[in-house]
């Protein structure tokens, strides 16, 4: 695991923060069993250089969903189907794109 230089994180964060808010989208982690939506995940700036990992357990029937390779920065939203009781966040850094592994703790709502 290469260390997480913390200009570059500082320059993703700007970015993310001053930069207008580019609508890139939303994608939804969904169950297909149950058919709930896990999450609302929010394009907000796609030329920001991190590739995101998002799973979450459905808190429903308890089966492992994964959306891969969200490119971009983006807001994590919860849904009508389930609130987020926790999200653990591992960042690795691959040569110039940050690397986010991300897992959500559902709730029924
Ligand atoms: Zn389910």
């Amino acid at each position: 695991m290469n260390k997480v230089n913390s200009d570059f994180i500082k320059n993703i964060i700007k970015i993310r923060d001053e930069e207008p808010i580019d609508d890139n989208g939303h994608s939804y982690l969904i169950c297909d069993t149950c058919n709930k939506q896990l999450a609302d995940i929010w394009i907000t700036h796609i030329d920001v250089p991190i590739i995101t990992n998002i799973s979450a357990h459905c808190p429903y029937c308890n089966k492992l969903y994964t959306i891969d390779n969200i490119k971009g920065s983006y807001y994590l939203g919860t849904t009508d189907d389930v609130v987020h009781s926790k999200v653990d966040t591992n960042i690795t850094k691959n040569d110039d794109i940050l690397i986010q592994k991300i897992y959500i703790k559902t709730e029924q709502r």
